[in-house]
């Protein structure tokens, strides 16, 4: 914990703060990075909230979602300023400057001191300090160690408290990943004990469904829902023209892929998604059949055993064909 002290001494005076996150924000990624935010806003500091892309609205119910500059084509200038001007950079639940998009060299030329928060494996080396636990349930599970090694645990409010719960939950699967730990329940407690509505923030992430949303899922296990019983492993294929047809906003299509995993008997699942500008996969599985070095060795990706992604820029068509080869000869 000796960068603890050290990220003390660097804060012991007012700073210019960039907090970034990885691409496509989840619940984890968007709740440790509002409830540093919140916290540093209260210690006086001058701070920005800046993702490389949007994320879902069930995550913009939290305190100082209206504050994050997402970045865009427009805001670029000023966020290239911005991250030029740090002093310091905390650099929350990725490993890799790649995960932030075009952030990511802006973040790798900046004088501004790096401190990366994670729990995934195998991080960089672009970080001046950091506070790296694969052994934590979530980043905010990290980010709330970090607030009590600099004495700050009283100044956790409920906002601060929601914004990490919210993380905690959702990378643990709502407490169901073998990451969850008794110090994760404890943490929890704390937070509650903080002021946290465990049911608002489970209301305000897992019902609000749009209608659209539930109808996609219906129609992804009907009809797109592919078993190979042979190797143990499910996946679904989204196309392009099924997001336009469904309205699909981003997250809509997250959780689908444990829909997959949780079929008897299967210990892998995938969902491969036409995107824009590339092809996505998330993959998922159970025990020691890791995903996150299939991800890596073959989809240019990465994550934790359990549950990681990759991409592809070759046609769907070609990704899938891929996939299944490797699948089917696992
Ligand atoms: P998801 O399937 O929810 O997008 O991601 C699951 C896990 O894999 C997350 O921990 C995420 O950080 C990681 N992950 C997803 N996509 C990528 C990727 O393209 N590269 C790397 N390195 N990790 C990824
Ligand atoms: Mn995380």
């Amino acid at each position: 914990m000796k960068d603890v002290q050290a990220i003390k001494t660097l804060l012991s005076s007012p700073k210019n703060i960039v907090i970034t996150t990885h691409a496509n924000p989840d619940g984890d990624a968007l709740g440790s990075s509002l409830g540093l935010y919140l916290y540093l806003k209260k210690q006086g500091h001058q701070i920005d909230v800046i993702t490389p892309t949007s994320y879902p609205d069930f995550l913009n119910w939290m305190q100082g979602n209206e504050e994050v500059i997402v970045n865009k084509e427009s805001t670029l200038p000023g966020i290239t300023k911005k991250i030029a001007n740090a002093d310091l950079i905390f650099c929350l639940d990725f490993s890799g400057l790649k995960r932030i998009k075009n952030l990511g060299p802006l973040v790798g030329a900046s004088a501004g001191k790096k401190i990366l928060i994670d729990h995934h494996l195998d991080p960089e080396d672009f970080a001046d300090y950091s506070l790296w636990d694969t052994k934590s349930s979530a980043t905010a599970e990290l980010v709330f160690d970090l607030i009590e090694g600099l004495g700050g645990q009283k100044d956790i409010d409920a906002d601060i408290a929601e914004c990490l719960y919210a993380g905690i939950m959702t990378d643990t699967g709502s407490f169901k990943h073998p990451s969850t730990s008794a110090k994760t329940h404890r943490v929890v407690a704390s937070l509650m004990e903080a002021g946290a509505n465990i049911n608002k923030v489970n209301r305000a992430i897992y019902d609000t469904n749009s209608l659209n949303r539930l109808r996609f899922i219906g129609y992804a296990l009907m009809e797109k829902l592919v078993v190979l019983e042979k190797v143990k492993a499910a996946y679904f294929v989204i196309t392009a023209e099924e997001h336009e047809r469904f309205h699909l906003k981003s997250g809509d299509t997250e959780g689908l892929v444990n829909y997959a995993l949780s079929i008897k008997d299967i210990e892998m699942s995938a969902i491969i998604m036409e995107r824009e500008d590339e092809i996505k996969l998330s993959f998922r599985s159970v025990g020691d059949r890791a995903v996150n070095t299939f991800a890596s060795e073959h989809f240019d990706g990465g994550g934790h055993k359990n549950a990681a992604g990759g991409h592809s820029q070759d046609t769907l068509e070609n990704t899938v064909a891929k996939f299944r080869r490797l699948i089917e000869s696992q």
